[in-house]
């Protein structure tokens, strides 16, 4: 820890937010957007630097959610934002799915590089995680010939119609879209702290990976008729879930015994936010189809699904999009993965171990904390009314993100009642601090 630290500029709050700018903003927005979108606090942003976030106040946030775990780079990181202005100086757009840039090639080649395993992959670039997971649940019935997906409770896929049949995190998410994709069944996650099969047991024997074996596949789905298992390998909106140790290997193991591929949903959870540059390396698995998006391109938008070139076969014009791999967008990835890999993911595990042991000091002192879970800085706090009962508190999370704002401190929940910490991952010792700080402050103010 150096001087340096002592004397930053943020948080700091200058007006109570929101403030009159930011009121104004929320209320011409709340008049002409539409009545969807969930919206968690009134955040009216100005501009960003590094973890820090300013509002049109003047405000200044330290950010612990990075716009949902998007903003891998921080804010304004030089590299990416020289990387966007000369893309943007040389062609907005031409479509990669028709002609060629090299942008386009270079991302490909470096993604088909980066994934996990050695069989050779080919990447298909996409506008957002949902529409990474829509060409991958169709990629998955093409090249298989098989009609049923398998997803887990809790999980999050995005919201289109395939996206959003494979997603089982919050039912209002689903209330009114019925009918949805036909042949797509939902098991139990690998959720340890809240496991319907292992209770009462010491041990973790992954029953709940068994179970689809010896109970989905004999009664209801022949293991024959599915294409996939996806899989977000840490839970993301679902609650910051870390399954137990030998859980993706276990999926892997019983997709290879039944032909079905296991496609990684790395959307939230890849790109280093781990402390890894994907989150399945932690148990050595390679998946056969990888998807990313989220961190991927430091905020521009973009996906990628990654696969196996075995199982990315399709015929030409089978799957393609308009704006999907995006000049400008692929400028932004490449040097995202650059700074990633080169600067940040030694760090990450270093300041995700001062996060989560700082959140474990806080459940020591606080019996609202459940459960602490997490790699790097991905880490999720639980809360719960009892710790014997371990009946969910999600008053606790919403009203500890509400204090941490007026504080300075940008929070967002997850699951039934978590919190979600992911920072960008430019992050460092007076960050970390800083953040643990306002949160022990909310949730003392809170016992009172
Ligand atoms: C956010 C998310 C998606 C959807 O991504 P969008 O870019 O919002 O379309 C899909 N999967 C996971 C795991 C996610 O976290």
């Amino acid at each position: 820890m150096t001087t340096a630290t002592a004397s930053r500029d943020y948080p700091r709050i200058v007006v109570p937010p929101p403030g009159p700018k930011a009121r104004a903003i929320v209320e011409r927005q709340d008049r002409f957007a539409s009545t969807s979108y969930p919206k968690e606090y009134a955040l009216a942003v100005a501009r960003g630097q590094g973890p820090m976030v300013e509002d049109v106040d003047g405000n200044r946030f330290l950010d612990f959610m990075a716009g949902i775990a998007v903003a891998s780079t921080g804010y304004g990181h030089p590299k990416v934002v020289k990387a966007v202005q000369d893309a943007a100086a040389r062609f907005l757009h031409i479509c990669g799915s028709d002609f060629y840039y090299e942008s386009f090639a270079a991302l490909c080649e470096r993604l088909a590089q980066l994934a996990p395993g050695t069989s050779k992959k080919r990447v298909f670039l996409a506008n957002s995680g949902t529409e990474a997971v829509e060409g991958a649940i169709k990629l998955a019935r093409h090249s298989t010939g098989r009609p049923a997906i398998i997803g887990f409770l809790g999980a999050f896929h995005g919201r289109s119609y395939g996206g959003l049949s494979l997603t089982a995190s919050k039912a209002v998410q689903r209330l009114g879209f019925a009918p949805f994709l036909p042949e797509i069944h939902h098991v139990p996650y690998g959720y340890r702290y809240r496991c319907e099969y292992c209770r009462g047991e010491q041990a973790c024997n992954r029953r709940c990976v068994s179970w689809i074996e010896q109970e989905l596949f004999t009664k209801k789905v022949p293991p024959e008729s599915v294409a996939a298992i996806f899989v977000e390998p840490i839970q993301g909106e679902g609650g910051y879930v870390v399954p137990p140790a030998g859980y993706l290997r276990d999926l892997r193991e019983l997709c290879d015994r039944y032909g079905i591929l296991l496609v990684a949903d790395e959307v939230q959870c890849g790109v280093g936010r781990t402390g890894k540059m994907w989150a399945c390396e932690y148990e050595g698995i390679e998946p056969d189809i990888l998807l990313s998006a989220k961190g991927l391109g430091s905020g521009m938008p973009i996906g990628a699904i990654i696969a196996k070139e075995s199982i990315m076969k399709w015929k030409p014009g089978a799957h393609g999009t308009t704006f999907g791999g995006n000049p400008v967008c692929c400028a932004a990835a490449l040097a995202t993965l650059d700074i990633v890999e080169k600067e940040l993911l030694p760090k990450v595990s270093k300041m995700g171990e001062r996060l989560i042991s700082g959140a474990r000091k806080l459940q020591d002192k606080y019996a609202v904390i459940g459960d602490v879970r997490g790699r790097g800085l991905m880490v999720g706090v639980e809360f719960v009314k009892d710790r014997e009962t371990r009946e969910p508190a999600p008053d606790v999370p919403r009203e500890l993100v509400d204090r941490a704002f007026k504080k300075g401190l940008l929070l967002l929940g997850c699951g039934k009642s978590s919190l979600r910490l992911a920072p960008p991952l430019v992050v460092d010792e007076y960050d970390v601090d800083t953040a643990l700080r306002i949160i022990d402050e909310c949730l003392h103010e809170m016992s009172d």
